[in-house]
């Protein structure tokens, strides 16, 4: 996945010329106002299109509003955030893929669901019953470390959790992995990630707030 969070439609565009066809995007309203450019660009209409994941922090206030705009949200950090998306997902008649973020540490961003919660089990027992989201896996954001070696063994955790859910939840079909950065999908990658989330290396550092 491309991440193209701060950077214009255009740079978009010439990756999806050069066959980029998945990116993600972290603000429903900076988004919205991207695609609208990048729809204008034939991303949306080709016979292989662009398909773009909301990987930032989603409050259940936008649900609605990014249900219409992403193919899939990466970040479900709560039960209410499901049920508000199956909602609005109905509304639509969409089935919206979705990952469920976790967190695998007391350093880590403040959001995902720890996996001991009883929450994550509240939601992953109401999954099936929410038909218009497909859950496709698991996703998390490691404490950012220069040494690789440190952030291997969150990598090789969201994979045992994976593992474990795949044995306690026969219904769910959670066998994606979105783990890996610019600065270590490699690690990501050989402790199973399926989808890494790569924006500096692809496209340069980001403007600073
Ligand atoms: C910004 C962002 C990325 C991309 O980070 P880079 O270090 O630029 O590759 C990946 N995942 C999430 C959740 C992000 O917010």
């Amino acid at each position: 996945m491309a991440v193209s969070k701060t950077h214009p439609p255009e740079w978009v565009m010439e990756a999806f010329a050069n066959g980029v066809r998945l990116f993600g995007e972290n603000r429903v309203q900076e988004y919205a106002g991207k695609r609208v450019a990048l729809a204008a660009g034939g991303l949306f209409t080709d016979p292989e299109p662009a398909k773009v994941h909301c990987i930032g922090p989603l409050q259940s206030n936008k649900a609605a509003r990014a249900v219409q705009i992403f193919d899939a949200i990466d970040t479900i950090d709560s039960l209410r955030l499901a049920e508000r998306l199956e909602q609005a997902a109905a509304e639509t008649g969409k089935r919206l893929p979705i990952f469920i973020e976790i967190k695998l540490s007391p350093e880590m961003s403040k959001h995902g669901l720890i996996p001991d919660a009883s929450e994550l089990h509240q939601l992953l027992e109401r999954l099936p019953e929410l038909h218009h989201l497909d859950a496709q896996g698991l996703m998390t954001v490691p404490p950012f470390a220069d040494d690789l070696e440190r952030v291997r063994p969150y990598f090789h955790q969201l994979r045992l959790l994976r593992d474990s859910i795949a044995r306690r939840y026969p219904r769910l079909a959670l066998h994606e992995l979105s783990m890996g950065m610019s600065h270590d999908f490699s690690v990501a990658i050989e402790e199973g990630a399926t989808l890494v989330r790569v924006g500096t290396a692809i496209f340069g550092a980001r403007p600073s707030k």
